[in-house]
């Protein structure tokens, strides 16, 4: 079925246990990430299988979809205290950064007669989700002790995601003395130090992963095999777990510039031509309501993207040895952005091979 996501279960399964290991050596659990792919709990089954110790992800709707997986789940977007009981119900853990969104944690967690966990998250310079400075965390914590059914397992950040900020000793530390500043004043051991994404697996190439931190919270570099500090590939790894197919709609040799005065395209933009005479042109049935603005690239280097509104992708196959005909497939590597929103569509077909 066209157009459609091929997801390799077997190339998966090899990056997760790449990453496994090389966290296990650094004493470091991961919690895999599975928004990308919305939760879909047969590639979800794939991380499992390869010994990852949490299942994260940013909305409950995904979470949902996993309940019945045995592994524990963690909720990696602030919880809104309109959703409180859905949060306690289909997360085991979550992250917070709100006093009053732990209260009421702790009152529906009280009235489904369960303890939810938490992770305090710290903000440490990257300006998205987090406590950003000291007094507020030393009130927020003294209101906590109070809570019977909030347990605080541990301390995270998140960086390299609003503001770009690349993970360091430096702020990694910072994160590893406000561990021991909360176990202070709560008097307790906290199982949890997450020390970030997929922009943190660098650190550990380097070898300067402060040594407290204990948990990274994994979904591109498992998914995608590269780390998102400097995207770079992570070797061994497989960068095509997941690849776009979509199918040739139209075959036929047209010229560059449009013929007519020139107003908007689909979107309001004004186009702009460069005259590059007859070329070789297919139209694929894909579009942008699903791939969104972000980049795809086609696996043949001969082919090139020249256009696409919101169900028509338009390239230039002259330079191709292969004869393209109507019908026949093209294949496209894919990054973050494309992955999340073509994993959202549901025009895509969604190709799960073992
Ligand atoms: C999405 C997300 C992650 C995973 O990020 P990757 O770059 O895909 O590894 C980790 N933590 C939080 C809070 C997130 O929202």
């Amino acid at each position: 079925m066209n157009p459609r996501i091929n997801i390799d279960l077997n190339k998966l399964k090899h990056n997760t246990k790449l990453l496994c290991d090389k966290c296990k050596e650094n004493g470091i659990q991961i919690a895999a990430v599975t928004k990308a792919f919305c939760g879909n709990p047969d590639i979800a089954k794939a991380y499992i299988d390869c010994g990852v110790t949490y299942l994260a992800d940013s909305r409950i709707e995904n979470l949902k979809k996993l309940n019945s997986l045995p592994t524990e789940k963690m909720l990696l977007r602030l919880p809104m205290i309109s959703n409180a009981k859905e949060v306690v119900r289909y997360a085991d853990i979550s992250l917070n950064s709100e006093i009053e969104t732990i209260i009421a944690l702790n009152d529906a967690a009280k009235s489904l007669d369960k303890i939810h966990k938490v992770i305090i998250m710290i903000d440490l310079g990257d300006l998205r989700e987090g406590f950003f400075d000291n007094k507020n965390l030393k009130e927020a914590l003294s209101k906590l002790k109070k809570l019977k059914n909030i347990k605080i397992v541990g301390v995270g950040s998140n960086l390299t995601c609003y503001g770009g900020v690349i993970p360091s000793e430096a702020n990694l530390g910072k994160l590893v003395q406000y561990s021991e500043t909360i176990e202070n004043i709560l008097n307790t051991k906290l199982e949890i130090i997450s020390g970030g994404n997929s922009s943190s697996i660098y650190l550990l190439e380097e070898n300067r992963m402060p040594q407290k931190i204990n948990n990274l919270r994994l979904g591109e570099s498992i998914l995608l095999g590269r780390e998102s500090a400097y995207g770079k590939h992570i070797k061994n790894t497989f960068g095509d777990v997941f690849q776009l197919v979509a199918e040739v709609i139209e075959v036929k040799h047209k010229p560059t510039v449009p013929i007519g005065e020139i107003g908007m395209d689909a979107f309001g933009n004004t186009p702009e031509f460069e005259d590059k005479g007859i070329r070789k042109r297919a139209i694929l049935a894909v579009g942008r309501q699903d791939f969104g603005d972000n980049d795809i690239k086609p696996v043949e280097e001969s082919i090139e993207i020249i256009g696409a509104s919101s169900d028509h992708l338009i390239i230039d196959i002259t330079k191709c040895d292969s004869d393209y005909k109507v019908g026949d497939e093209i294949t496209f590597n894919i990054a973050y952005g494309s992955l999340l929103s073509l994993m959202t569509s549901e025009y895509i077909y969604k190709n799960i091979t073992h």
